[in-house]
């Protein structure tokens, strides 16, 4: 369909046409509030959620561009990133900036580090990095915008960074290693504390991904339960990134990137001084900021406070570890590696784990497909401390079925790879409609609907390397009307 399908409306529609509107929109949504969704959304209850829409909308126009403007923003982001900083180990000279997101903070840290190392080390003309496999894609895409070479290096077994194999991919010409603290896929911390002395030794830059466990970490060990070492207190780690719109609660558009040191910091920041415009100093990436943003994120942590967060932060491990002991008495799945935390990959050694998400779907649970290995991911929030129960029965019956109608069908793990990317990039709504078209094309005998489907896909598949130009196509389809 073509964009000109919809065009602006001459005459302004009423507030009730627009709200009823939306509302029909919206009625296919992810039901995050039953504690159906296991990522995208953080509720941290009506009381709270109430207080960070007042916040937000107290400051709903203003715009953190220019801080001699609105000191109150400025004042408010110094807080939050102050308050975020000493929940990790900082040194006195630690400095950072709040950003839009973990995507922003992280290319932030990338662009800091190369153009600090252009700075100290102008004999490297083609900087490389060394992260393992299980980093976020949000640096693939800062290493891309920022045209630095990246060395991935595979995971052990038990998921965890390869500090050993890493090392040995370091050359003269790496800038820049990375660790997460836990990373997205199987939620484990990467062993930080090898990797800070590697940096130490080699004189590199180590970053380290907090972005979605950060704050978890932080108020598990204030707790008193272990946590190994990931922050400041490493003397290696240069910068850290931490999500304040996941675990933190805040509204979405709020992250925080910390430098150990705000001579760091400064190669962060952005100036220009010819336009005629005027001078123009831009601290992130963005240029326009959000007020709403920063004013949430600062009322959720002073509501909350430490107390409110170790409360949320044993709710929510408690919650993990009863639907770990629920996993682990169901014969046919299984939690991958040691998770740390809240976040975790379930996966089979029998069963197609992908048959196992289809049914949970058609008890509403969405949970995200995994790839290399094929497993399920869970971030357990909030509203699971409520939804619990249901989702352990609805996962037993889950497994019941997946254990019907695959009958000894295990998929190749190539053909498993291709569909699980496919599937976790593309929105439900143009994965469905490749189903049928792929159900029509094929003849499906038996088993759930929706794998003969994802069977005749796979038929369907180009190879690969075909696969990221699909989903490019995709992608130009989505976001046309
Ligand atoms: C979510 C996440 C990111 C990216 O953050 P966005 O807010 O989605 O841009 C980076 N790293 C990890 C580990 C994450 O979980």
């Amino acid at each position: 369909m073509s964009v000109k399908k919809f065009k602006l409306p001459n005459k302004g529609l009423s507030e009730k046409d627009l709200f009823n509107e939306m509302k029909e929109k919206r009625k296919e949504d992810a039901r995050w509030q039953e504690g159906k969704t296991f990522s995208l959304v953080f509720y941290p209850g009506a009381e709270a959620l109430s207080v960070l829409k007042k916040a937000y909308l107290e400051f709903f126009s203003e715009n953190a561009l220019n801080p001699t403007a609105f000191p109150s923003l400025r004042q408010m982001e110094t807080e939050v990133v102050a308050m975020t900083a000493n929940l990790f180990n900082p040194t006195g000279k630690t400095a950072g900036s709040m950003t839009s997101g973990g995507t922003e903070s992280i290319l932030l840290a990338i662009k800091t580090c190369r153009d600090y190392y252009r700075k100290k080390r102008p004999d490297i003309t083609e900087p490389e990095v060394v992260m393992p496999t299980s980093a976020h894609p949000a640096f693939d895409k800062g290493f891309h915008y920022f045209g630095l070479k990246v060395v991935k290096v595979p995971v052990k077994n038990d998921y965890l960074a390869d500090a050993k194999a890493m090392e040995s991919a370091i050359t003269k010409n790496t800038i820049m290693i990375i660790g997460s603290a836990v990373s997205y896929p199987q939620g484990v911390v990467d062993p930080i504390k090898e990797l800070s002395k590697i940096a130490q030794k080699h004189k590199l830059w180590l970053h380290v991904d907090a972005c979605i466990g950060g704050l978890v970490l932080a108020f598990k060990r204030q707790l008193g339960k272990k946590v190994p070492d990931f922050d400041f207190k490493l003397p290696g780690v240069h910068s850290l990134s931490v999500d304040l719109h996941k675990y933190g609660y805040a509204a979405k558009g709020a992250s925080v990137i910390l430098y150990k040191d705000s001579e760091l910091r400064r190669h962060q920041f952005f100036v220009t001084t010819d336009w005629p415009g005027g001078i123009y100093p831009s601290p992130t990436v963005t240029g326009t900021r959000p007020g709403g943003a920063i004013a949430a994120a600062w009322a959720i942590m002073k509501f909350l406070g430490v107390d409110g967060y170790k409360k949320l932060t044993r709710d929510l491990l408690d919650t993990t570890d009863s639907i770990k002991d629920a996993v682990a008495q169901i014969p046919g799945v299984k939690i991958l590696g040691e998770p740390a935390m809240t976040i975790m990959g379930m996966g089979s050694d029998e069963l197609d784990v992908y048959q196992i998400g289809d049914h949970l779907l058609e008890r509403g649970w969405m949970l995200d497909r995994q790839q290399n290995p094929a497993c399920l991911h869970l971030t357990i929030s909030p509203a699971h401390i409520e939804a619990k129960e249901r989702f352990i029965q609805d996962l037993r019956w889950a497994v019941d079925e997946a254990r019907k109608s695959s009958a000894g069908k295990k998929m190749d793990s190539f053909q498993v790879g291709l569909v699980s990317t496919l599937a976790r990039v593309l929105p439900k709504p143009v994965t469905t409609k490749l189903m049928k078209a792929a159900t029509k094309a094929t003849t499906s005998k038996g088993g759930a609907k929706k794998s003969a489907a994802m069977y005749g896909m796979m038929g369907a598949l180009p190879n690969k390397g075909d696969v990221k130009e699909m989903v490019l196509t995709f992608m130009d389809k989505m976001f046309s009307p």
